[in-house]
């Protein structure tokens, strides 16, 4: 007993299986129906047509004018279209979306003054109908020595830019072995790969079985290209036999086999390999796999019908710039244009998809005359991003966008196809602020709300930043300890002191704590944006009010003094006040001493300012240092003879000071 093994993609493609369809839904309305050539290679087929009164004709001179030409997926040249014209009939046209392609290729590079190259059978109706898309620039090439040859001895002296295509049934072991002759890295070669994805397909999954069996069958028309080639891939890797249908099963004496797999080429209906199975099984051969296909379902499912607003699934088949063509397994051909694949006006169609790619979409209009399908999957990825934005507004999850557009009272982005409006109120910025400082700018906003009819929601940046701020709050109050040190930019300045932004949470430094000098205004120390490094001084976790530190005690002034002066050092000192009793001197920034009037001259001096003015430097001596109470006293008598000087020092016990630290208090300054 066999086992036998149905490759997975034999039998009808989506071309042939459209044109057919097309045959027969025409034959219901219309007796007058004739096809050019045999719509398929198989003879089963043609013959049930031709039951059905369907005329099979070789040329336009054989048409009447009150007849329906087919046209089937091999495609014609536009010769053949202007001939047809000309006798006044119909078209059906059947043409396979991908040969179609190829067609328009070879048209738009034709203008362009390309020389075309075609790998294919140049005896093939395919092929001669891409050749009558080319001006007389072209040349058909059957494999890999054809092209070398070209490269080699015509290719230098063409002086044209070279366009490249292949027939849809190319073998693509052949193909790659082209392309290894195309010289790499021309400017002036364009390669389109127009291999058909569906006979790309069926030549591999053929091939694997092929390699997993001990013998394989090929069901397909004997004039069936991609048939031919399925027999030639198949035959590398096991004895392979060519059979047209089930009764030639009969007359083949088959070796004994554990192994036989079975494909089928595009031309081949599903019940002539279901009736090849059933044949060998009758005759005892084979033992049936269960994966098989199940052929009643297969071909049910290929006259499925879509309807407008379903959720299908295709296969990219090809992308151009406007749109894409997809494969929906069905008699229709899919497309979709750019405006319905994003909203994205920078992305190109080959940005969002690549070929082979199996995606969702919506049908937006089916067209079953002309066997097309408009779908989006715009649509598809806006109710997808809908249940998104929904789950995230339940779920107050914090989203990623770009901001697209300022509008009127806000500013709108778009998160996975639905749109998010902005307030202005909820954008984060402080009132008044440009809303254009948010244009396409990355932002982080959660859904406040939906609104489900229009599939439009409303965002706010500031729940985002309000939330982070508590979450920033409650980690700073669990671990908040006086003394801790914190680096902050200053936010806002009051005439009280500096705001602190600690890391989402703000503390205050006070205008005392911003300088050891008397400052008047917290902007003479400091300035918004400015970073510092500051400390806890307190915590009120009552009213949230974090009081900081910003002075160092290696900073304080008086330290400095205290380690570098001593009483009978002579220093020079600044005038920098005056008042009725003496002047107050800087020694260093932020210790003044005092120089009583009695100290001033070695004579009695009535008035201050008769000697002093503010600004003037003098030597002094210091002849006092109360560390208590923080005064210095200083006397420019001490230095003008010594008697004086005795007697200086004696005096400078009974010195009075109006500013307690020592430090000359601008009140009193004149
Ligand atoms: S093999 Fe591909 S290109 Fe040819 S008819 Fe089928 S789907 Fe179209």
């Amino acid at each position: 007993m066999s086992k036998v093994t149905v490759a997975k993609s034999a039998g009808f493609c989506f071309g042939v299986d459209r044109a057919v369809k097309m045959v027969y839904q025409e034959l219901e309305k219309n007796s007058r129906v004739a096809t050019l050539g045999p719509i398929i290679h198989n003879q089963d087929v043609v013959n049930d047509m031709q039951a059905k009164g369907a005329r099979m004709i070789d040329s336009v001179d054989e048409l009447t004018p009150d007849e329906t030409v087919v046209i089937r997926s091999h495609g014609v040249g536009r010769d053949i279209y202007s001939q047809i014209e000309a006798k006044g009939c119909r078209v059906l046209d059947a043409t396979c979306p991908f040969v179609s392609r190829i067609h328009k290729i070879v048209s738009e590079k034709s203008k362009e003054g390309y020389f075309i190259l075609i790998a294919g059978d140049s005896s093939h109706p395919e092929v001669q109908g891409i050749v009558g898309h080319c001006d007389e620039n072209h040349l058909v090439f059957k494999d890999n020595f054809e092209l070398k040859d070209f490269f080699e001895k015509k290719y230098k002296n063409l002086g044209k830019k070279l366009a490249i295509v292949a027939q849809t049934t190319y073998n693509i072991v052949v193909w790659d072995e082209c392309l290894n002759v195309i010289p790499k890295d021309d400017p002036d070669i364009v390669i389109f790969d127009t291999i058909c994805n569906a006979t790309d397909t069926r030549q591999s999954d053929a091939a694997e079985l092929a390699k997993s069996s001990d013998i394989m069958l090929v069901v397909g028309g004997r004039h069936s290209s991609n048939t031919v080639k399925l027999f030639e891939v198949c035959s590398r890797y096991c004895k392979t036999y060519h059979i047209e249908n089930s009764g030639e099963l009969r007359s083949l004496k088959l070796p004994a086999a554990e192994r036989i797999g079975i494909t089928a080429g595009a031309s081949t209906p599903a019940y002539i390999i279901k009736e090849v199975q059933t044949t060998m099984a009758e005759n005892n051969l084979t033992e049936i796999q269960d994966e098989e296909i199940d052929f009643a379902q297969a071909l049910d499912e290929s006259f499925k019908k879509i309807h407008t607003g379903e959720k299908v699934k295709g296969i990219v088949v090809s992308i151009d710039n406007a749109e894409i063509t997809v494969d929906l397994g069905t008699k229709h051909t899919g497309y979709v244009k750019l405006e319905d694949l994003t909203d994205d006006p920078s992305q190109k169609p080959e940005d969002i998809v690549k070929v082979g790619d199996e995606i969702e979409l919506i049908v937006i209009k089916v067209n079953d005359a002309e066997g097309t399908a408009q779908l989006s999957k715009k649509k598809v990825d806006e109710q997808a991003g809908y249940e998104t934005v929904l789950k995230a507004y339940e779920e107050g999850t914090v989203l990623e966008g770009v901001v697209q557009h300022v509008v009127n009272k806000g500013v709108t982005l778009t998160y996975l196809g639905v749109r998010v409006f902005i307030p202005a109120s909820q954008t984060g910025l402080p009132r008044g602020a440009e809303l254009d400082e948010l244009l396409k700018k990355k932002v982080e906003f959660k859904i406040i709300e939906v609104t489900e009819g229009k599939k439009r929601a409303v965002g706010s940046i500031k729940a985002v930043q309000n939330a982070r701020k508590a979450e920033a709050q409650a980690k700073f109050w669990e671990t908040a300890e006086v003394g801790q040190t914190f680096v902050g930019k200053v936010k806002s300045l009051t005439s009280f002191g500096a705001f602190v932004d600690l890391g989402g949470i703000d503390g205050m430094v006070h205008i005392s704590e911003l300088s050891w000098k008397r400052i008047k205004h917290p902007s003479e120390v400091v300035s918004i944006g400015d970073t510092l490094e500051v400390y806890i001084k307190d915590l009120n976790r009552e009213e949230n009010r974090i009081s900081l530190g910003y002075r160092k005690a290696e900073d304080n002034p008086w330290e400095i003094f205290k380690a570098n002066y001593h009483v009978g050092d002579v220093v020079k000192a600044t005038i920098v006040s005056i008042t009725s009793f003496g002047a107050f001197a800087k020694i260093i920034d932020g210790v003044d001493g005092l120089i009583h009037i009695s100290q001033i001259a070695d004579k009695k001096v009535e008035n201050v300012k008769d000697i002093l003015s503010v600004g003037d430097e003098v030597d002094v001596k210091i002849i006092d240092i109360d560390t208590e109470a923080k005064r210095i006293s200083i006397s420019m008598r001490a230095l003008l003879d010594s008697e004086d000087a005795d007697e200086a020092e004696e005096e400078s016990s009974d010195v009075v000071y109006s500013d307690e630290a020592g430090i000359a208090p601008a009140e009193d300054a004149e």
